[in-house]
């Protein structure tokens, strides 16, 4: 990058807001994945208007622009694929609105998804997608990536709860889409077509969130499965019987013996495990509906059926829940954790076409993830160092996709395509659908300078 265009950077966002060290461009290179590429510079910015300013230099002087929020995504996201600058917009950490009246809230999108939380928490209220990360990630990054998480049998995802944003389009210009209005059929729903974009059509600079009231009690419980298909049709029992559970977690025996390796939880050795959480406003109502879940696991051979009696004992399995991913992490030198989904009744064949593919490829495969709404974690766990396991581990992971799309399923249910995906893209989606999507980039992007070499759309 010219000096000259760094000088006009440094004027656009204050000195103070620019960097071109090596240690923040180090930084700057990776997010939550594998994946690395160093930018040129990186700025924060602080309002909508400076990053119109950006977008505009950058279309001037052709140079690529990444938009970071946490930097938390796990395909490599907002790392710099073709170098440039990083656009971080987490100084943009203003709750702008909080209008119960009209279950809405105002933010910027670099607010922090635990802090919405906890400022919505006195009015009885939530922003429910609630992803593992929450307590790092921005909301500008859960709308770019359409964040899911634990609850999203019952409540969905991101998606489900964008009523409007201000949007710095790839050529410069500013667009406001949709409102505080609980529903519109007012065009195309263009806010929907930014949600889970990924940094490649615009830039978000302000979101209207829809807000819920917050459930007042929950119940929860775990059943054990010696046999994992039976878990996976417990999974379809459970979501086709006629009540919905807040959460419905599964943990593969993979999972479970490295969480006991690892903590002092001492779960049972199983083939699977199955978490279920039911809310409502009163106890009854969420007992009611988990009396209806556990006819399910009983019904589907579970081993073991055990409902927390506490508060402390229901936080001890959510404990259990939440290590999966860095316990697993601990077990080899490298990971590549998946996040296929598919329709809720292939839970069952999926489990298994998982433990088929660790099999034939001979590479370590542990499961666990969202059931309840088909969405599952095949995180693999390897040493990347290893020319061979690598090579074994690619061809897992196309086949993991393959099995997915064959299913009826989605390669990723909420981490993103990026560059971990792209190669996949046509695999899930026709020519029709990827030549839609590459006109969409450019009328939205004409110069291809948004987050450039993602989701296989530069062809
Ligand atoms: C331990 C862990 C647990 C996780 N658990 C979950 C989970 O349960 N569910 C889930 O969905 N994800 C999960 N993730 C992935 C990740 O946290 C989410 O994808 C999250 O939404 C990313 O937010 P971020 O602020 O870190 O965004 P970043 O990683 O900085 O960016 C993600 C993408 O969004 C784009 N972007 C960011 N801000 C904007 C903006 N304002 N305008 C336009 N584009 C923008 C970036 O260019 C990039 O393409 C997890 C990650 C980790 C490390």
């Amino acid at each position: 990058m010219k000096p000259e265009i760094k000088d006009q950077l440094r004027a656009i966002v204050g000195e103070a807001n620019f960097s071109d060290k090596l240690i923040d461009l180090v930084s700057y290179s990776s997010d939550a994945s594998q994946h690395l590429h160093r930018p040129e510079a990186a700025v924060w910015a602080t309002t909508a208007e400076q990053v119109q300013a950006i977008v505009r230099l950058a279309n001037q002087e052709a140079f690529p622009v990444t938009v970071r929020g946490a930097g938390t995504g796990l395909s490599g996201l907002s790392v710099p694929a073709q170098g440039g600058l990083v656009l971080d917009l987490s100084r943009m950490d203003q709750i702008l609105d909080i209008s119960i009246t009209d279950r809405a809230v105002v933010v910027q999108p670099g607010v922090i998804y635990a802090d919405l939380d906890n400022a919505l928490a006195p009015h009885g209220y939530f922003f429910p997608p609630d992803p593992g990360s929450s307590k790092v990630c921005t909301l500008g990054g859960n709308v770019a990536t359409n964040a899911g998480g634990v609850k999203g049998a019952k409540y969905g995802t991101t998606r489900d709860y964008v009523l409007g944003l201000t949007v710095v389009l790839g050529d410069g210009s500013i667009m406001r889409t949709g409102n505080r209005a609980m529903k519109s059929v007012s065009g195309f729903d263009l806010v929907r077509l930014f949600v889970g974009s990924e940094g490649v059509l615009g830039i978000v600079t302000e979101i209207i969130l829809k807000i819920n009231p917050k459930p007042r009690a929950t119940a929860t419980t775990l059943a054990v499965f010696d046999d994992l298909e039976d878990a996976g049709r417990a999974v379809s029992g459970v979501m086709a019987g006629g009540v919905v559970p807040s959460v419905l977690e599964i943990l593969g025996r993979e999972t479970l013996k490295a969480i006991n390796q690892n903590t002092e939880l001492n779960l049972p050795e199983a083939d699977a495990m199955l978490l279920a959480e039911t809310d409502g406003y009163t106890q009854g109502e969420a007992d009611y509906q988990m009396e209806r879940v556990v006819e399910q696991f009983t019904a589907h051979h579970a081993r073991e059926v055990k409902q927390a009696e506490s508060a402390a004992q229901a936080a001890e399995l959510w404990k259990a829940r939440k290590s999966c991913v860095p316990v697993l992490a601990r077990l080899r030198p490298s990971f590549i954790l998946e996040d296929i989904t598919v329709p809720i009744s292939q839970v069952a064949p999926t489990l298994r076409g998982v433990q088929d593919i660790a099999a034939r490829h001979q590479v370590q495969i542990a499961t666990f993830g969202h059931a309840g709404d088909g969405n599952l974690h095949p995180q693999i766990i390897y040493d990347a160092a290893d020319h061979d396991e690598s090579e074994r581990v690619e061809a897992a992971v196309h086949d993991l996709f393959q099995l997915a799309v064959d299913l009826g399923g989605t390669l990723t249910g909420e981490h993103g395509i990026g560059l971990s995906k792209a190669p996949y893209m046509e695999m899930e989606h026709d020519p029709a659908a990827m030549k839609l999507m590459r006109s969409i980039k450019r009328v939205c992007d004409p110069n291809n300078i948004l987050n450039p070499g993602k989701m296989a759309l530069d062809g």
